[in-house]
């Protein structure tokens, strides 16, 4: 893509994100407006004290952030086009949080307005429409318990996702039993109608991610071609398409993987593509071994079925043109780099571009071969930096800091875009060299290979 046409497409993607965080502003202010509608209408109207109005309008605040958590998690690929999947979910997180203080606020204003109304925990004796109230409100605590401190309590990622999504469909189902039931703000028909609106598009958002998205990936799957080994306990996976074209994508995006089991479970790894995008019939994922998952890629037999689903990420030059480019990884947060230089090689790119790859040891740089020949092929500057380097070694040593940097990059670096990937005390450690070194934030461009 030349400079001028991506520099058009990066206005109009911005244009798309406005729209989409209007949408999405509508659909978070949507309950306010159900209140609203209700005001001085509606047969079963009595007068209702300020603290319970208020009480009730934070109850549907934090739901309707709740539900359309729906939204960013259902990894639609209009959305990951114009937003970064990094920002995705660090909104789905402050947005979860927010959504859990506001609904936690509901009862309490409530019991603060009328202490008779705490004997509705008691689920024993509470009608109905209260004890689905209450349990959403647990399993809400649960929620967030476990998934702020899923580390700490050493809970499995795959559990904990699954955990996560039945807790969520039954939070939002109960919290929505609760107000049909308490038929304050469900009495007159617009308001209905608001509310099943709402709880549609967070169903197509469900029926999308869980049931339409899988059946699509089960019809269009891949087969694994080689699995090759590379230094740093890191392999290469080459799948190609069975029976249909495969995806396109930019380089640089990442996709998910699936591969012992069905794409209807919950068992998805996101992995950068570390192919050509010129190439899409043949894609190559670079692979660490880390864990349950990762650690059994070396066993895939050549001909195993797998499924990918992508592209995503806007983590590419494509969406960020600048006059040229530096690249920052470590270990495996190489994987997106080589996918950019490949392709960059294989559109004869001649802008200037630079690659700090960090690692451990000589012996652990994955792609070290390849590097050279890319080398030649671009006007690309690799330079490794070692923590532990071999005897006699002349390059840099120790971590990517601002003085490497600016050893190494011409007084024209403020002109660059930087990219920087891998695990995310290095993504701090490097974006806050950065900002020493003068470059402005917009110009910096973060993929963490971490999202929960
Ligand atoms: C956008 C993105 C791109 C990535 N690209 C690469 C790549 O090109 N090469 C590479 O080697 N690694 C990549 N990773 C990291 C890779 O996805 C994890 O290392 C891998 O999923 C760990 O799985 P495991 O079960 O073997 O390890 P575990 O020990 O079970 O998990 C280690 C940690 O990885 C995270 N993790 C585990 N499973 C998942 C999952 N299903 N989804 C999201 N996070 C998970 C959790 O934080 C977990 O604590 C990428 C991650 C992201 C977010």
């Amino acid at each position: 893509m030349t400079y001028d046409k991506a520099q058009n497409r990066t206005r109009s993607l911005k244009l798309w994100r406005y729209f989409w965080v209007a949408i999405y502003a509508l659909m978070l202010l949507a309950p306010l407006a159900i209140i609203l509608i209700g005001a001085g209408t509606g047969a079963r109207r009595i007068e209702r004290e300020f603290l319970r109005e208020l009480s009730v309008m934070l109850g549907f605040v934090g739901l309707a952030l709740m539900g359309v958590q729906f939204v960013p998690t259902a990894r639609l690929p209009f959305l990951s086009e114009v937003f970064d999947m990094d920002r995705l979910y660090a909104l789905h997180h402050g947005f979860s949080i927010a959504a859990f203080g506001l609904t936690l606020a509901h009862p309490l204003f409530l019991f603060i307005n009328n202490p008779y109304t705490l004997q509705l925990l008691n689920l024993a004796t509470a009608p109905w429409r209260a004890r689905a109230g209450v349990v959403s409100i647990l399993l809400l605590i649960a929620l967030t318990i476990m998934s702020v401190w899923r580390k700490s309590l050493e809970i499995r990622y795959e559990f904990w996702h699954w955990m996560h999504t039945f807790f969520s469909v039954a939070i939002v189902g109960l919290a929505l039993y609760h107000i049909f039931e308490v038929d304050y703000y469900t009495s007159v028909p617009a308001q209905r109608v608001l509310w099943w609106v709402l709880a549609g598009v967070w169903s197509v958002m469900l029926l999308y991610t869980r049931l339409i998205r899988p059946w699509w990936m089960l019809k269009h799957p891949y087969e694994v071609t080689e699995v090759l080994r590379d230094r740093g306990d890191t392999w290469t996976l080459v799948v190609e398409p069975v029976g249909h074209a495969g995806l396109t994508f930019k380089a640089g995006q990442f996709a998910w993987l699936v591969i012992w089991k069905s794409p209807f479970a919950i068992s998805y790894h996101p992995f950068s593509f570390a192919s050509s995008a010129e190439d899409p019939g043949r894609l190559r994922f670079m692979i660490k071994e880390l864990g349950d998952w990762t650690g059994k890629v070396k066993e895939i037999p050549a001909g195993k079925r797998v499924y990918v689903d992508g592209p995503y990420g806007t983590f590419t030059p494509d969406h960020h043109p600048a006059p040229g480019y530096v690249f920052i990884a470590g270990g495996s947060g190489a994987a997106p780099v080589m996918s950019i230089l490949e392709t960059l090689a294989d559109c004869q790119e001649r802008r200037p571009l630079w690659f700090f790859y960090g690692n451990w040891s000589w012996d652990t740089v994955v792609y070290r071969d390849r590097l050279e020949d890319l080398a030649e092929r671009l006007n690309l500057d690799v330079i490794h930096v070692l923590e532990s380097p071999p005897d006699g070694w002349q390059g840099e040593t120790g971590f990517i800091t601002d003085r490497v940097l600016a050893r190494r990059l011409p007084d024209t670096r403020q002109d660059y875009d930087y990219f920087i990937c891998g695990p995310l005390p290095m993504i701090d450690n490097v974006e806050a060299a950065l900002h020493t070194l003068g470059i402005p934030s917009g110009q910096i461009h973060s993929e963490k290979y971490e999202m929960a």
